[in-house]
């Protein structure tokens, strides 16, 4: 991927990859920008001068919103920057409970489920979903079908849940809370688009009850035991399950 080159996904998004690539952030954190005379830039990224620069720069004075999906340090700490620059409403959600939040995030607009930010362009719903961290928000394009999913999924890889920020009920929870929606496609904050966003989904959902049934199978193989043993017992009868690379660290 091309950091710093906007490349346009329809006639209403345009993707901006920020470099910071790595193990937790694969090619970098995905920008996208929403409409073209009334824009929002969605997961701002990191304050990487460059990469404030290319937002500025494709957004060409026409910036109006700035949306945050959550405030991990890789999705939302440009929107400053972004905001002082242009004015810019800020939409988001305040910084979660747990030891990786970008402290500075202060939304001029909180949000809450369902609401809907409409521009000239395009319509896009908040959805509330926490698991990954409990302040996560996934957005629907509804013109598109489109759903910019932040790190709630990634293609190939699994998403870190860690308490006390992340929450493995509520995840699934949330995973489930998608297949309401008409998805044409997943827009993900790492990585490729996602065209099967419903199998994908349901995947998800099954993969992390095969873990939970793991847990429990381990548990009863063992009678009590610590998490390590646990672990043990699990890794041993790992198969297919994909890397864990992101955010936070663990
Ligand atoms: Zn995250």
């Amino acid at each position: 991927m091309d950091h710093g080159v906007p490349f346009a996904l329809n006639n209403r998004v345009r993707r901006l990859v920020a470099p910071n690539p790595g193990m937790m952030t694969g090619p970098g954190t995905n920008t996208y920008l929403l409409g073209h005379d009334a824009i929002a830039v969605l997961d701002p990224g990191p304050a990487i001068p460059e990469h404030i620069d290319a937002i500025l720069q494709a957004g060409d004075g026409r910036i109006r919103w700035i949306v945050c999906t959550h405030t991990h340090p890789d999705h939302s700490p440009a929107w400053q920057a972004v905001a002082e620059a242009t004015g810019a409403q800020v939409l988001g959600a305040l910084p979660a409970d747990d030891r990786f939040q970008d402290d500075t995030f202060k939304p001029t607009r909180e949000l809450q489920h369902d609401d809907l930010l409409q521009a000239p362009e395009f319509s896009l719903r908040a959805l509330h979903t926490p698991g990954h961290v409990s302040n996560h928000f996934c957005f629907l394009l509804e013109e598109e079908g489109m759903l910019f999913a932040g790190d709630h999924i990634m293609k190939g890889s699994t998403v870190v849940i860690v308490p006390p920020g992340g929450d493995m009920k509520a995840y699934i929870e949330s995973l489930r809370l998608l297949l309401d929606y008409p998805l044409a496609s997943i827009a993900p904050g790492h990585g490729e688009l996602i065209d099967e966003p419903r199998a994908e989904v349901e995947h998800l959902v099954e993969h992390r009850l095969k873990r939970e049934r793991k847990v429990v199978a381990g548990l009863e193989q063992l009678g009590r035991a610590d998490t390590d043993a646990l672990v043990k017992v699990m890794w041993m009868w790992r198969a297919t399950s994909g890397p864990s690379c992101h955010w936070p660290p663990t």
